[in-house]
């Protein structure tokens, strides 16, 4: 069926939808701020339905459940409203897949999960590393979150794959926190890193190569096929306690293709979540 994902009560093993509506972090364009409400109206409007390749219908599936968005307000205290919305998820036993919103969303996102699960590692998909010290003096730039991640200490593995545009900082940033990276030109298709323990996904939608996603800030060419991409999310076998979907930019999508290209990621992380819930390794704490 088309429609909604249905809204409904969050409970332990809801995998629960959450909105991110916020691209204040932006370095080159705003945009990505409108995508929560995109991919909404894009799954509702009868051009697809809500059926993941699996055959779950999303839209019959009690434990999916679109708790709408958080409103982050601007400023300073943006982030911690992101952490704060996560955290109240997480301790009602919901595994959250959060719509971006740039890639600074994933900072706050990824505190809250640290404080409530040990031995975390992430799987960061992206055509840039986003290691950067610091972006046009900005140290939450949507070109940092990860180096902020790891000096935090909040993972014990940041696995990136995808990456096409580090240059020398970037890369003895990588170096210097013991970032895993998979270059796009060494990925080789069906190429899945395996993981012990509970994973965080976080996709780029421009890991993607920019002639499927034109909706994306920075269009950096070279990148994966929607197959390719789909593929590697079905094949990870890990517990996924949590995943992103970051920095679609409806303001530069094409015949509204990056809307559709965003709404079937989410159906198959949802899909994913769904699948491997209750995997041994996924042991919440506190
Ligand atoms: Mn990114
Ligand atoms: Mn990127």
């Amino acid at each position: 069926m088309d429609g909604q994902v249905p809204t409904g009560e969050v409970k332990a093993g809801t995998v629960a939808i959450l909105g991110v509506p916020y691209d204040e972090q932006s370095s080159f364009m705003v945009g990505p701020a409108l995508a929560p409400a995109r991919i909404r109206q894009v799954l509702a409007s009868g051009e697809t339905n809500l059926s993941a390749e699996n055959g779950l219908d999303l839209g019959m599936e009690a434990r999916l459940v679109d708790t709408g968005d958080v409103d982050p307000g601007t400023g300073p205290m943006a982030l911690e409203a992101i952490e704060v919305a996560v955290g109240r998820l997480l301790d009602r036993g919901a595994r959250v897949l959060a719509l971006g919103g740039d890639h600074a969303i994933t900072l706050p996102i990824v505190r809250a999960y640290s404080r409530r699960f040990a031995g975390l590692s992430i799987l960061h998909l992206d055509a840039h590393p986003d290691l950067y010290d610091e972006f046009d003096g900005n140290r939450y730039s949507h070109a940092c979150p990860f180096a902020r991640i790891m000096e935090e200490g909040l993972v014990t593995r940041l696995v990136q794959v995808g990456i096409r545009t580090a240059n020398p900082h970037q890369r003895g940033q990588a170096e210097r926190f013991g970032v895993e990276t998979v270059e796009m030109r060494h990925w080789q298709p069906g190429q899945v890193p395996a993981f012990n323990g509970p994973v965080y996904l976080s996709v780029d939608l421009d890991v993607l190569d920019p002639a499927l996603v034109p909706g994306v800030s920075h269009h950096e060419p070279g990148g994966m096929s929607t197959r390719q991409l789909l593929a590697l999310i079905q094949g990870l076998d890990a517990p996924m306690v949590g995943a992103d979907l970051v920095e679609f930019n409806p303001e530069r999508d094409v015949v509204g293709i990056t809307a559709m290209v965003a709404a079937k990621l989410l159906k198959e992380i949802a899909a994913r979540m769904l699948e491997v819930a209750g995997r041994p390794g996924q042991k919440q704490e506190g």
